[in-house]
């Protein structure tokens, strides 16, 4: 356990792939004897702790770079083992309490794998020197805060921001003047509008997904197709959204961090589009701790899903891979993410969310709300950093169909809480259940989309696809 701050190590301390040199290694000994217990390093030589307050990231389980997952316990404890603080909280807290915070929009490079296990403090001097060592220290000794800063990014902002990576905490608004999809015209042309998620078949045959695609088409702008939702395998999104795209219906592409790769994540971009995909929706995934047995790796997540929105932009927008390889013909994309606006104090989550939006969001489709009075405080933290005129919000909302499923989302999903008196209602009903959820669901959608800076509703049916019409068209929202 660290001596500076409350958590658990959960993660395997990395170890080098390769054998190094003995004076590498003993070097990274001595730096794992002092960076361990100071700062809970788990060693995966690409340091970030100047960023991350001093506290090493990789004790997530997740092994997230870029800020908290939406899994968080009301306790803040992590979903993942709730016997411990989730790291990224206990980050953003000290961050915050020494004036750091603004460091945590830093969009930061995910792992060189080769360099783990292996020390950092050789490349530190090698940095110093380069920057000159009299130079450094005086710098670093300066009052003069601007001069601080500039000597000490220019040793550690190159270690941890490598040039195949370059990432920044500034916003790189999309270039593409046309709107890539019909989702993203209408929002352009300030409609509101009803995205939808249609349920994933469980079996090769895709017959139940045509009829669903086909009971919401009229209905909505654009249907999403979740990417193996907690964590139980199911048909492929990106085989779903090829259905859509079939039946004439605008599909967005959801892919879960969980399980993808760099390499996956970009020839999957490229292949989605090259079918005419042109929404895709970058989240983090949930643990495979929630998933059914035998558990997967719950433990490495290769990039997470800020570093996902930074590379597609940027294949989009700069039409390169992350190795810099040009691509002949870019992808056109509309970029979103997900947001759980009630996973933490508003004005963390806005810290999370604007960073998302730098990186390349252009649209959040938020976790579920069941409390839309809660939203303004997290809309006036976005509105404070200046995010709401630079995304678009589809607040998510889910028809409850019996108080069994209201249990369920309340006690099994990650960052899905219902208060008090939505469970006492759906208890209450007895057999008009399924009528009261989406009486429930209908005063949510009133109530979030007077608000400013909400752009439309992302219905989330959880398999109940029938509802979508009723909901639609009783929220006169056809
Ligand atoms: S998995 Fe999520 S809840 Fe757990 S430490 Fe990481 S960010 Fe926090």
């Amino acid at each position: 356990m660290s001596s500076l701050k409350p958590a658990r190590r959960w993660q395997p301390a990395f170890y080098p792939f390769k054998k190094e040199k003995f004076s590498r290694r003993l070097l990274a000994r001595i730096e794992l004897a002092f960076k361990g217990p100071v700062f809970g390093c788990r060693m995966c030589g690409n340091c970030l702790l100047q960023e991350t307050a001093f506290i090493c990231p990789m004790e997530c389980p997740k092994g997230l770079r870029n800020g908290p997952c939406g899994g968080v316990t009301p306790e803040k404890n992590c979903y993942v083992d709730e016997t411990r603080k989730c790291i990224w909280y206990a980050i953003y807290k000290r961050s915050i309490k020494t004036g750091r915070q603004e460091k945590l929009l830093e969009v930061l490079p995910p792992l060189d794998w080769s360099k783990t296990g292996t020390e950092t403090w050789g490349d530190v001097v090698r940095q110093v020197r380069k920057a000159g060592t009299g130079k450094f220290i005086n710098g670093v000794l300066s009052r003069d805060r601007e001069k601080y800063n500039k000597i000490w990014d220019s040793v550690f902002k190159t270690i941890r921001q490598p040039e195949w990576w370059e990432g920044d905490s500034e916003y790189h608004p999309a270039l593409n003047k046309e709107p890539a999809s019909k989702l993203e015209s209408k929002l352009r042309n300030g409609e509101f509008v009803v995205a939808t998620e249609v349920t994933p078949p469980l079996s090769a045959n895709s017959l139940k997904l045509i009829r669903d695609i086909d009971a919401v088409k009229p209905f909505v702008t654009a249907v999403n197709f979740t990417d193996s939702s907690s964590a139980n395998p199911k048909m492929s999104s990106l085989s779903c959204c090829k259905v859509a795209n079939d039946l004439n219906v605008e599909p967005v592409l959801q892919i879960a961090a969980r399980d993808t790769t760099r390499t996956a994540l970009q020839s999957t971009i490229i292949g989605a589009n090259s079918m005419g995909i042109r929404n895709v929706l970058c989240v983090t995934g949930d643990n495979a701790i929630v998933g059914p047995s035998p558990t997967a790796s719950m433990n490495f997540v290769d990039v997470d899903s800020i570093q996902m929105l930074w590379i597609i932009r940027k294949m989009r927008d700069e039409g390169i891979y992350l190795d810099g390889r040009k691509i002949k013909s870019p992808p056109r994309l509309f970029i979103g993410a997900a947001t759980s606006p009630f996973a933490a104090e508003p004005e963390l989550q806005a810290i999370r969310d604007q960073k998302k939006v730098n990186a390349g969001a252009q649209f959040f489709q938020t976790n579920l709300i069941f409390e839309p009075e809660k939203l303004d405080a997290w809309l006036e933290q976005l509105d404070r950093r200046n995010v709401l005129d630079k995304v678009y919000i589809l607040a998510g909302v889910a028809p409850l169909k019996s108080f069994k499923v209201a249990q369920y989302l309340h006690t099994k999903v990650p960052g899905v809480y219902l208060p008090e008196n939505i469970l006492k209602r759906m208890e209450e009903a007895g057999d008009g259940e399924a009528e009261e959820g989406i009486q429930i669901a209908l005063e949510i959608i009133e109530s979030a989309r007077k608000k400013n800076g909400i752009n439309g509703i992302h219905l989330m049916t959880l398999g109940w696809e029938e509802v979508v019409e009723r909901i639609v068209t009783e929220a006169g929202l056809v």
